[in-house]
């Protein structure tokens, strides 16, 4: 990010008018700063000013999005090239490749776990992202009616691949206003995919040999044709050269301001190896450094959901501790007489926790209250965790209706307040639970019994 939030604010009209979203346009400048906002939010900027902040403020690696309405992705704009410096923002996203040499039982198992390959952790939404389409066959007809195969069963945007422009023409016009990744622009073919890319409104990959220079070079004629949605394919196929080149693209956009490596990338584990296992790690590589749009050979849930999470963790801010939704969480069917114990909703505090609850196969009431995502003794340290704000929780959450008892197990490590929450809380017998999680299963089954 070239400038400061001072520097934009200069350029706001300065009414605080609060359009934008925030009350104040200093506000604002701050939030685009931090790259938390963009210019067309607020809607009193004048022309000049537009277009003066919009190239300067523009973050040095372009966002570029694939796919239109609720599944469109959008990969890239990022800032730093390590998350703790701030964060990374868009995460990256995976594609089964489906080819056009496959039998019908292949395509439809592929598709199927395309369109099921979902999991919801920490009350997000991971999925793949996008589905590869590739022409294998040199048979155009079988290309374009595997694209409208493709998006008649899924809505999650494509990548059609193919290096003959006549067929990805082919294949943009089965696809529809679908705005696919168009795979790829080499030295041979770019000047009709660029205006292929141009004609259909999508984003283009661009495939290198291995070496960045001559992928500058190809990049600065595509940029010159008027192409502005680019992703950028290194063009190895091994792990090591592979993560090298991301890692010099990254630092070539972010540290050297080469605008032509300034885009998101695309790389290919499933053609680095024909070994799954191996393919799912270096497909772990590539989402922490630093690939956009990464392609497997399928999605088979025990080697996709690990990367699912691994991207979760890796693009979670981690300036903000991830959280649960505060509430009362049953676990294991419980009834009116099973255990209520409450914990704070720091995610990992939740999962543990919870795990172990469900681990001792004894039913129970888990009440997660909100503590701003800080765990037990962080929240409690900060009075965020403390009788005053546990008395009108546990009143207000709706445990009382379901259960007969009256009985609060609380985490071990807040022993030192039970009294004073047991005074407070009316009717109610608060009883220390263990300090570690794994302790709780033996607790539980003596509470039970
Ligand atoms: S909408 Fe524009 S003018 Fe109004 S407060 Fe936001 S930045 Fe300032």
């Amino acid at each position: 990010m070239a400038l400061t939030g001072i520097d934009i604010f200069k350029q706001l009209p300065k009414t605080n008018c609060g359009d934008c979203g925030v009350p104040t346009c200093l506000a604002f400048a701050m939030k685009i700063a931090a790259g938390q906002a963009e210019l067309a939010g607020c809607p009193h900027l004048s022309e000049d000013a537009a277009s003066a902040l919009s190239e300067a403020s523009a973050p040095p690696i372009r966002a570029v999005t694939i796919g239109v309405g609720e599944d469109a992705v959008k990969v890239g704009g990022e800032l730093v090239l390590y998350r703790h410096e701030k964060t990374f923002f868009n995460p990256c996203v995976f594609a089964a490749v489906i080819d056009d040499g496959m039998d019908a039982a292949t395509i439809d198992g592929l598709l199927k776990q395309t369109n099921e390959s979902r999991f919801v952790r920490v009350e997000q939404d991971l999925k793949a992202g996008l589905v590869g389409v590739k022409s294998l066959s040199g048979d155009t007809a079988k290309f374009t009616a595997l694209i409208e195969k493709v998006k008649a069963a899924t809505t999650q945007p494509m990548v059609l691949m193919c290096g003959d422009p006549a067929a990805i023409e082919a294949g943009l016009k089965a696809a529809g206003e679908t705005s696919p990744l168009i795979y790829a622009a080499t030295a041979d073919n770019y000047e009709a995919m660029a205006a292929l890319a141009l004609e259909h409104k999508a984003p283009l990959a661009v495939c290198g040999t291995g070496d960045l220079d001559a992928l500058v070079e190809l990049v600065k004629k595509i940029m010159a044709a008027g192409v502005k949605d680019i992703v950028l394919d290194p063009g190895t196929r091994n792990p090591k050269d592979t993560l090298e080149r991301l890692v010099y693209i990254r630092r070539a956009a972010l540290n050297k301001k080469v605008k032509e490596l300034g885009f998101p990338t695309i790389v290919f584990p499933n053609e680095e190896t024909e070994d799954k296992m191996m393919e799912a790690v270096y497909a772990g590589l590539y989402v922490g450094k630093y690939g956009s749009v990464i392609m497997l050979s399928d999605l088979n849930a025990a080697r996709a959901l690990p990367l699912y999470v691994l991207r979760q963790n890796i693009y979670t801010d981690p300036q903000r501790p991830m959280q649960v939704k505060p509430g009362i969480y049953p676990i294991g069917n419980p009834t009116a007489d099973s255990p209520v114990l409450i914990t704070s909703n720091f995610s990992l505090t939740y999962f543990i926790v919870s795990g172990e609850v469900e681990g001792s196969r004894v039913p129970a009431w888990l009440c997660v209250m909100d503590t701003e995502g800080l765990s037990v003794m962080t929240s409690w340290a900060a009075g965020k965790f403390v009788p005053e704000k546990i008395v009108p929780f546990i009143k207000g959450v709706g445990i009382e209706e379901k259960v007969k008892h009256r009985k609060l197990v609380i985490p071990g490590y807040l022993a030192t307040m039970s009294g004073e929450l047991e005074d407070e809380l009316e009717g109610w017998n608060v009883e220390v639970g263990p300090r570690e999680a794994a302790d709780i299963p033996p607790f539980l089954k003596s509470w039970a019994s």
